[in-house]
């Protein structure tokens, strides 16, 4: 069993995914070992905490936080993820518990607001959440709702969004894949004649539905930068949406890249070989999870956009913080110190049913499992490199 050396940059990511074929612990240029299962479990927390609105057809969120020498971290990968998807998202809690965050080069991180699929009257309050937001997402083609008064909706929640704001304000809309090509570019249309979009977030599925729809922007003169979320995220090869030259800004989560230093090696990759800027976003975390995001934008070289981290506004309770947004940023040092210590009776605030907690904990096994057969480092199940 070999400790590898620090690799940095293209040699990072490379060495880390291996063609992501399975997260591997440890994390790019880290030699901790991967910390034993009676460790990650022992002080684990399973919480479930209830949202303000429905949000990708949740009405709660369930989590666990895990307490390691670097402190609190998060798993929460979604109930459909299967057991390899929740591997990487436990390397990212691992990292963040057992290894700590990457050196920041910035003291704050500029956030936007996040609009979920809310009537016009509502809009404003949500922004006001998120104090001196310059930038807004909103989220656009809800599923469920008959495409016509779906898009008309949109149209007039944008609008909405956008007098929030008030001049000088930037929106973004995020359709989660929502959108045909064609839908994509009358909506898209639509929305750029009331002002400037300053992207589209994952409008169509898949990467060839993003060529088709900027294909068919560019045949209509509209200057509308795409976004990949989805494309990158849950993708086998996240670099494939780039290639296609199918997106201009890429979206990045921590928990499924593994960690901040995977993130911050695929983001060296993207600007460095594609000049794709990054913008971090969460995955309706708590302030925990939040914090880790923080901390992984500070660490950017280049951080051109506002980032997705001022969720937190959305959930009706938290575990920690709440992290407090002021000028429209989120403070690293303040997010970091908001999420340090966990008040046990917040945390039996939010217990998960004995239920719950039991499968959230067999599925954590397992996941740590997958971790174990595939660690360069160790961790008591031997057999390195060898799923
Ligand atoms: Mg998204």
């Amino acid at each position: 069993m070999t400790s590898p050396t620090a690799p940095t940059g293209a040699s990072a990511w490379t060495a880390w995914t291996g063609g992501r074929a399975s997260a591997v612990w440890p994390p790019p240029g880290t030699d901790v070992p991967l910390p034993a299962q009676d460790d990650v479990l022992g002080e684990a927390r399973v919480v479930v905490v209830p949202l303000r609105t429905r949000f990708r057809g949740l009405l709660a969120r369930e989590a666990v936080l895990l307490r390691g020498p670097a402190g609190w971290a998060e798993w929460a990968p979604f109930a459909e993820y299967d057991d390899d998807e929740a591997a990487w998202w436990l390397l990212a809690a691992l990292e963040a518990a057992w290894v700590g965050p990457p050196a920041p080069v910035r003291a704050a991180v500029p956030v936007n607001a996040t609009v979920p699929a809310l009537a016009p009257g509502e809009v404003a309050d949500v922004v006001a959440r998120v104090p001196g937001a310059r930038t807004a997402k909103v989220k656009v083609a809800e599923p469920g709702v008959e495409p016509a008064r779906a898009d008309a909706e949109d149209v007039d929640r944008v609008a909405a969004v956008r007098s929030a704001l008030g001049p000088g304000g930037r929106v973004r809309v995020d359709a989660n894949g929502g959108w045909s090509p064609e839908r994509a570019a009358r909506v898209l249309a639509a929305l750029a004649a009331q002002g400037p979009l300053e992207y589209a977030e994952q409008p169509c599925a898949d990467v060839a539905g993003l060529v088709d729809l900027r294909a068919r922007l560019a045949a209509a003169g509209l200057d509308v930068p795409v976004a990949a979320d989805e494309s990158i995220r849950r993708a086998a090869d996240p670099l494939a949406v780039v290639r296609a030259g199918a997106a201009d800004v890429a979206v990045l989560k921590v928990p499924p890249l593994g960690g901040a230093r995977g993130l911050l090696a695929l983001a060296e990759v993207l600007r460095r070989d594609h000049g794709v800027p990054v913008v971090v976003s969460s995955a309706l975390d708590t302030s925990v999870g939040l914090a880790a995001g923080v901390r992984a934008a500070a660490a950017l070289p280049d951080l051109a956009h506002a980032c997705g981290l001022a969720t937190g506004s959305l959930l009706a309770a938290d575990v920690a913080g709440p992290l407090v947004v002021v000028d429209g940023a989120l403070d690293v040092a303040a997010a970091t110190a908001a999420t340090a210590d966990l008040s046990p009776a917040r945390l039996d605030a939010v217990a998960a049913r004995a239920d719950v907690a039991a499968a959230w904990r067999e599925r954590l096994g397992r996941a740590w499992r997958r971790l174990a057969t595939a660690s360069r480092t160790g961790g008591g199940a031997g057999s390195a490199g060898a799923r």
